[in-house]
């Protein structure tokens, strides 16, 4: 199902009409009101989530899940909140549609009912497979989703019977320690523990460094960029790494032209292209690139000039030590505040730039994480494949498709080889918003654990009993 900018704003109205009155998370962080789970020294938070855990691990289930349900009722009643301040303190992203994320996490993030067992009995007795703790789990948050990632892994991680370390990004440490407030008056409010999940505040590279090497840590999760993925990956520790991406959507002139267009272009704008999953680039077949581009242009894109794009490089690139990194006063912004820092006027309409460009153009080939949408047009489907796998630079993360051919699916999946593939849908259908399947926003490409649940943050226990309970 494609959701235009009229179906989400009526999601929202619906959200806003529902929303009971703000909790008392309601008080923005760096007020008076003391943040639960909040330390000024990562030792004592860390040695907090460590006696939380001993807490939480004996508790019954249905116990875990009592504080889980109060953890979504306090999202869906923060969300709009949540949206306001993390737009205000990263200056990234659209609060419409980080309503909408905090809305899906709330709902569809599985919880304990997300464990499982694996069981053989027999003459010699019976053996079960189970997903116990590791403990205390160090994760590491992005700047653009910052809360999303908060509840989303901390309902996760806590539902497997850990407790969490927070490492929010610096840039959204406010935002990030309200909702990590939220999730510990969120426990309390149902008899659980203080301290299930935990921060500083002040966020630092050197706190993330001691939380690495620390002995009570037992694993690591990282959403970011490559820096902090390889910083885990390289502890000594068990590590999970969600990364960057760059997906590519191609396009074959076997699609629904106009739907592909529609398509692409809303899960482009989602949330500014904050999302990792989001559609970066487009390749296009000769036949119907054309097409598609007029199509795009009848929902809400700005055609740039060539001139034009040469005055975006200029404007959302910066050089850093000889090297081209993102202007990050550019990332998460909309198109209509892009346009306007090259000097081009347009109205709330005007959702995404396009253009047509070489594949090794910067708009085209770095992850920018704005509604910029370079279109490459290429001959057919097998050099699309060609260009898009080189365009995904081997972060095996998404890539989307639409087409009605099978065989070329079938194909660019496993050229690909993405933990993400959404055929026909807006990017966004991923994360079961508007398709099948539940949400996250940490999505292990690099390690290989694909969209991460309360399974991932489990380690697997073998327990036997010798010589009895088989009654078959
Ligand atoms: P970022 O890499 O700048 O920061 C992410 C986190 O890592 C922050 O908390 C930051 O303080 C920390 N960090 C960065 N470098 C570090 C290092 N060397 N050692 C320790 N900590 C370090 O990323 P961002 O701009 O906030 O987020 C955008 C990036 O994250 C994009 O590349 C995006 O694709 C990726 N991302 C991936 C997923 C996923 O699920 N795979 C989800 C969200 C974002």
């Amino acid at each position: 199902m494609a959701i235009n900018e009229q179906d989400i704003q009526d999601i929202v109205r619906s959200v806003l009409k529902n929303m009971v009155t703000a909790s008392d998370t309601s008080k923005p962080a760096g007020t008076d009101k003391k943040l639960l789970g909040v330390f000024d020294d990562i030792e004592d938070a860390i040695a907090a989530a460590k006696a939380a855990q001993k807490e939480i691990q004996p508790m019954p289930l249905e116990f875990r899940e009592k504080i889980i349900s109060n953890i979504r009722r306090k999202t869906l009643e923060n969300a709009k909140l949540f949206a306001e301040l993390g737009v205000e303190e990263t200056g990234m992203g659209n609060v419409g549609h980080k309503i909408l994320k905090h809305q899906l996490v709330a709902e569809k993030t599985p919880g304990t009912e997300d464990l499982s067992t694996i069981a053989w009995s027999g003459d010699r007795g019976l053996t079960l497979v189970e997903q116990g703790p590791w403990g205390v789990i160090g994760a590491v948050c992005p700047s653009t989703n910052p809360t999303e990632t908060v509840i989303c892994n901390s309902i996760g991680m806590i539902a497997a019977g850990n407790t969490v370390v927070f490492m929010p990004h610096p840039s959204a440490k406010n935002v990030s320690n309200l909702a990590i407030d939220m999730v510990n008056r969120a426990s309390v409010e149902s008899g659980g523990p203080e301290n299930i999940a935990v921060a500083v505040k002040e966020p630092t590279m050197e706190v993330s460094n001691i939380v690495f090497k620390h002995k009570d840590v037992s694993l690591l999760v990282a959403t970011g960029g490559p820096g902090v993925v390889t910083s885990v990956l390289s502890s000594g520790k068990r590590a999970m790494g969600a990364g960057a991406g760059n997906p590519p959507v191609l396009v074959d002139e076997t699609a629904n032209i106009p739907k592909a267009a529609e398509d692409i272009i809303n899960g482009c704008t989602f949330d500014n292209n904050l999302p990792c999953i989001a559609e970066k680039e487009v390749v296009a077949v000769d036949m119907i690139a054309d097409e598609l581009i007029y199509h795009m242009e009848q929902v809400g894109c700005y055609h740039a000039s060539e001139e034009e794009v040469q005055k975006l490089i200029q404007t959302v690139f910066i050089e850093k030590n000889g090297k081209r990194t993102l202007n990050r006063k550019c990332v998460g912004r909309s198109a209509k505040v892009l346009l306007e820092k090259i000097g081009v006027a347009v109205g709330d309409e005007i959702r995404c730039i396009i253009f047509e460009g070489e594949k090794t153009n910067p708009l085209i080939w770095e992850e920018l994480m704005m509604p910029i949408l370079g279109i490459v047009r290429v001959k057919n489907v097998d050099e699309g494949i060609a260009v898009a796998v080189e365009l995904e630079h081997g972060n095996r993360h998404s890539a989307h498709m639409h087409s009605t051919n099978v065989n070329n699916l079938t194909k660019f999946g496993k050229a690909i080889d993405t933990a993400i593939f959404v055929k026909n849908a807006p990017s966004y259908a991923a994360l079961g918003f508007g398709g099948e399947g539940y949400p996250t926003f940490t999505i292990c490409s690099r390690t290989g654990e694909g969209l991460t649940s309360t399974k991932n943050f489990t380690k697997i226990r073998r327990c036997v009993m010798g010589d009895a309970l088989c009654i078959r």
